[in-house]
């Protein structure tokens, strides 16, 4: 069966697609399935709202099954961001580096063991009759003093689980571990009862 895949990230499609072979399923990009999909305006206040904004519309515009996902940073120092302005929590979308920078300085102060926090990855999952899958994956650690490793994307370099940094994990481990990983894993076991 195929789906579409709500994305241009070939990382993520690949991470999707080895996951989701055992079942059978091949994922596709726009481009590859040869649909043209609207650029969908993140408007959500939660990764679910915003992650089933995506896969209706794209399951709209394309008539197939779709899988779209919506993740970021919660930190409970402070209050729950960056949350959904993960990627442009210093104003610039896909800023990586002030990203980064903005968020050590606002933990400037705050100890080691207040500095907990999670990532989190919303999955929406829509069928063409109106079946629907939403579920959520979270990774727990803690927010470093400084970023390590060159790894990963995002704010891989300041995220720790234990002593090391996402961005010092290869892909094979922070799969293992990570909110995308947990989810995925979740949405193949729920698919089986679907396919
Ligand atoms: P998106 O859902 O892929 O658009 O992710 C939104 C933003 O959350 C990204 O731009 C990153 O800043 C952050 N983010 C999401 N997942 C990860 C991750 O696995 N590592 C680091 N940052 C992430």
């Amino acid at each position: 069966m195929d789906f579409l895949i709500a994305t241009h990230n070939l990382k993520k499609r690949e991470e999707l697609q080895r996951i989701l072979s055992p079942l059978g399923v091949r994922v596709l990009t726009a481009e590859e399935a040869g649909v043209n999909l609207s650029d969908v305006d993140e408007t959500g206040v939660t990764f679910e709202e915003n992650a089933a904004l995506k896969a209706h519309s794209g399951c709209r515009e394309s008539g197939m099954p779709v899988i779209a996902d919506d993740s970021g940073l919660e930190v409970d120092a402070l209050g729950g961001e960056p949350g959904v302005y993960s990627a442009r929590y210093a104003g610039e979308h896909g800023n990586d580096k002030k990203n980064i920078e903005k968020l050590l300085k606002n933990l400037e102060n705050v100890p080691e063991e207040k500095r907990t926090g999670r990532f989190v990855c919303a999955v929406c999952c829509v069928f063409p009759d109106g079946r629907e899958i939403t579920l959520r994956g979270t990774c727990e650690g803690k927010i470093g003093f400084e970023p390590a490793g060159n790894g990963g994307f995002g704010y891989d370099p300041v995220f720790y689980v234990g002593e090391k940094s996402f961005g010092e994990l290869t892909s094979e481990e922070k799969d293992r571990i990570s909110h995308r990983g947990n989810a995925m894993r979740m949405l193949s076991e729920k698919l089986k009862e679907y396919i």
